[in-house]
């Protein structure tokens, strides 16, 4: 056992709690797991906060004695079924900040971080939530989170304060640059100009997935995964090529500014526009899916516009741009009315023509004819 117990902090990340490990106990980082736990595999040239190699966690747990399902909290898998599906060893994921490991360097800002958490904790440490591209906003401080060091644009790299020959292994080393020493906690950074409710709705959003609460708004039945699922697709659709009179339309309503790089992934777009960009999908969830439909009509935003990405939408997004964005045509298909009935169903609990007519815009004979067609084709009643 080690003689200082460090223990994981609140949403502390896997890599933030291995260097502190070393330096709360005042040993530079390589002494520590070369020589002193004999652990001799990648550490720093690998994104270690995915899939740590199991004789790491148990060589840890021996030293530390933690046990295995507290390490495997701190890790990035441990959002597998909530923010994605499966974490692949590399490679990208849906809302994971690419890390862009060379050798020791870090080439992407994958992690971000509150300049005023790090001067508030005693001893600065690393939220497992900056690692998501979800997070552009502290949920806390209501800030943009950072990416790089405002004072030499170096992505943190917190683990470079351990080794080579400018060492910091002082209690304060999480929030001063690796790079360049200057001290996070003096920089300034305003609370996001944003009507209050939208602010805390997106710092509601942020505590749920920091917390063991696996509920947010009441649109997928708890499923949190479709949950989160949807609102990558509606960001990856608002902040893409198609998005843009949408994004007009939101700018202008909610007097955001929504201006993306093109041709990127929300993950590889700056914190400021995923922030803006959040902020506007949160007030679009708060009044789902009136708001929703509202900025699509404004927008002369169809169903067909979301073919791109039609097949990546959940069903709560899907039923409603079958739906509401197609009330203007006269055909519908098996699909829609499918779709349609599903939405009742879930909504109201029962189907008869009359509200599926009210629904997609049917008058009497049509909404008959179209619940028959449903039922024809093997429609469950
Ligand atoms: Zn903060
Ligand atoms: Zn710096």
């Amino acid at each position: 056992m080690l003689p200082l117990h460090t223990q994981p902090r609140q949403d502390e990340v896997f890599s933030s709690w291995l260097v502190r490990l070393a330096l709360e106990n005042e040993i530079p980082v390589h002494t520590f797991y070369y020589s002193l736990l004999q652990y001799h595999g990648q550490i720093w040239t690998r994104d270690i906060d995915r899939h740590p190699p199991h004789e790491l966690l148990d060589l840890i747990a021996q030293a530390t004695g933690q046990k295995a399902n507290a390490l495997a909290r701190l890790c990035l898998t441990s959002y597998e079924g909530r923010l994605y599906e499966k974490l692949p060893i590399t490679g990208d994921a849906p809302w994971l900040m690419p890390a862009g490991i060379y050798h020791r360097i870090r080439k992407r800002p994958g992690m971000q971080f509150c300049p005023v958490c790090l001067s508030s904790d005693n001893f600065p440490y690393y939220r497992k939530l900056w690692r998501t591209s979800l997070a552009a906003m502290c949920d806390i401080h209501h800030c943009r989170l950072l990416e790089y060091c405002p004072s030499c644009q170096a992505p943190v790299a917190f683990h470079q304060h351990g080794m080579g020959r400018l060492k910091n292994l002082r209690s304060d080393a999480g929030r001063i640059c690796h790079n360049c020493r200057y001290d996070f906690a003096d920089c300034v950074i305003a609370v996001a100009d944003v009507d209050t409710e939208i602010l805390e709705g997106y710092a509601e959003l942020l505590t749920t997935i920091k917390s063991d609460h696996l509920y947010y708004l009441d649109l997928t039945d708890g499923n949190e995964f479709l949950l989160f699922k949807g609102i990558r697709a509606l960001v990856g659709g608002l902040g893409g090529r198609n998005g843009f009179r949408l994004r007009s339309v939101l700018s202008a309503l909610l007097q955001i500014p929504l201006v993306p790089e093109v041709g990127k992934d929300f993950e590889y777009q700056s914190v400021q526009f995923r922030m803006y960009l959040m902020l506007c999908v949160v007030w679009l969830l708060k009044g789902w899916p009136e708001r929703f439909c509202e900025v699509c009509a404004e927008a002369n935003f169809t169903r067909s516009r979301f073919s791109e990405i039609y097949n990546e939408l959940p069903f709560w997004i899907s039923s409603v741009v079958d739906v509401r964005l197609n009330l203007g045509s006269t055909h519908h298909s098996y699909e829609e009315i499918d779709s349609a009935i599903k939405y009742l169903s879930m909504r109201e609990g029962s189907i008869c023509w009359q509200s599926l007519g009210m629904l997609m815009g049917l008058k009497r004979d049509s909404a008959k004819s179209a619940l028959n067609l449903w039922l024809r084709r093997g429609g469950r009643g």
